[in-house]
């Protein structure tokens, strides 16, 4: 696509998600008490590194990328967060995912920052060996920052463990760390933790499970899913198999409807032949834009950020919102959504499990030890649970939405630590 018609370029030119990020962050200022210098010290990351990395293609020419790692706030712990590869990856992006993620590790109740990275990059574009040789270009430029005990990275959008495990290796070269526990989101083999690819869609289902009533839900829930990827596929998974109705899904390219349920096993299936979903049998074709809008009980942004903005957010008829993708939601939408009486759960909440299991993984690696699937799913399961009511009753407390009481709860924890 000619980028000037990259519908998500003009989003963002539209939307800065760290200004986003900081009108959030003025709206809790305005109903707590928490100070101007705490909140001065909030608006500015620790610091943000721009790196260029240059990368021999395979055709033998030298390529050089742009690269980040924004490291926010470090009060909690060593500075943690993904790193995403994208095409519109940029400072402000990743300032804002940065800044999410110290609150998200601080809702959590998880010992460590936030954190943030990237590269202005399309990976689809680049051979196996090319995206090896920018992975580890990466590593090498930062390796000065990253530690167990400094900063620990994971995988964001379109980074996966065997990129995970590529930088893992490229860090133990430079620094001789054995432990892995540089980074997380390792494959299994080589010190990954059990449940860490579901570990984001499960943690947002237990999330699910312990507002269910609060949100007014029923219990066979109908659910619209934006993005198709590690966390949208996966938390389709985990709702259809706990009896939900999955009525849509998208990817990129298209979004498909299906009133009585989506068979995503046959969806799956469908999309790695055929390479997208547009004309899955028995299905509607719809846009993106469509099935945001669609009548549902529940609906769960897992792409990008800004898809719910003031332009749609009226039209919005879901009768809840669950936040799996960081930052979908404007600050102008979420006033509108609250006028509506559509509860949305804030994804410092919803997708936290995914940290929450990185953070099992730092662990077992530092001890040297291996967790059973099950246990890793009962400690996600009760600490999720946890955080689910302590945010409810902030919000409560406050008389205010949800987004706000985790604004809250993560501010209180961060302060408090701050102090010393
Ligand atoms: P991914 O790369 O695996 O998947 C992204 C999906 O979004 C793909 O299916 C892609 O086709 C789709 N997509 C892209 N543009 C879209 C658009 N305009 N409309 C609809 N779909 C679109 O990435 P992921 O790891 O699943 O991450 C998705 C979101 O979840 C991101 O916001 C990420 O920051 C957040 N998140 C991820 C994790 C994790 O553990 N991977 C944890 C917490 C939050």
């Amino acid at each position: 696509m000619h980028p000037k018609f990259d519908f998500r370029r003009i989003l963002k030119c539209m939307h800065n998600p760290f200004e986003n990020a900081m009108a959030q962050l003025g709206k809790v200022a305005k109903i707590t008490d928490f100070g101007d210098e705490f909140f001065a010290r909030l608006r500015q990351p620790d610091r943000d590194i721009r790196i260029s990395i240059p990368v021999t293609m395979d055709d033998g020419t030298l390529k050089i990328f742009e690269g980040y790692r924004v490291e926010y706030n470090n009060a909690l712990g060593p500075y943690k967060g993904g790193i995403r590869y994208h095409p519109e990856t940029e400072i402000n992006e990743v300032k804002a995912l940065a800044f999410w993620m110290a609150l998200k590790c601080a809702v959590a109740g998880i010992p460590m920052g936030g954190g943030k990275g990237g590269i202005t990059v399309d990976p689809k574009k680049l051979s196996k060996g090319e995206l090896e040789r920018l992975s580890r270009g990466w590593v090498q430029k930062l390796s000065d920052i990253l530690g167990p005990h400094k900063d620990v990275p994971a995988p964001d959008v379109n980074t996966t463990p065997e990129i995970m495990a590529w930088m893992a290796d490229e860090y133990a070269k430079i620094i001789g760390d054995k432990t892995g526990a540089v980074i997380t989101g390792k494959p299994l083999e080589k010190g990954g933790s059990e449940g860490r690819g579901t570990a984001t869609g499960l943690g947002g289902f237990y999330v699910f499970e312990s507002l269910k009533k609060e949100l007014n839900l029923p219990d066979k829930c109908k659910v619209a899913v934006q993005g198709f990827g590690n966390v949208g596929n996966n938390t389709a998974k985990i709702f259809a198999e706990n009896g939900h109705i999955i009525i849509a899904v998208s990817d990129s390219k298209n979004a498909i409807v299906k009133d009585d349920g989506l068979d995503l096993e046959r969806v799956e299936a469908y999309k790695k032949t055929t390479g997208g979903l547009k004309d899955f049998p028995g299905s509607r074709n719809i846009t993106n834009e469509e099935l945001l809008e669609l009548e549902c009980d529940l609906l769960i942004p897992a792409a990008f950020e800004n898809q719910i903005t003031a332009d749609n957010a009226e039209k919005i008829k879901a009768k809840a919102i669950m936040e799996l993708a960081n930052g979908p939601t404007t600050p102008e939408a979420d006033d509108i959504l609250f006028k509506k009486g559509i509860p949305v759960v804030p994804d410092i909440l919803a997708n936290s499990g995914g940290v929450t299991v990185s953070y099992f993984e730092w662990e077992q690696n530092l001890k040297n030890e291996h967790w059973s699937e099950k246990e890793v799913f009962e400690k996600l399961k009760k600490m999720m649970e946890d955080s689910s009511l302590k945010i409810l009753e902030k919000a409560h407390a406050a008389k205010t939405y949800l987004r706000m009481g985790a604004f809250i709860l993560a501010l209180e924890r961060i302060k408090e630590k701050m102090k010393n």
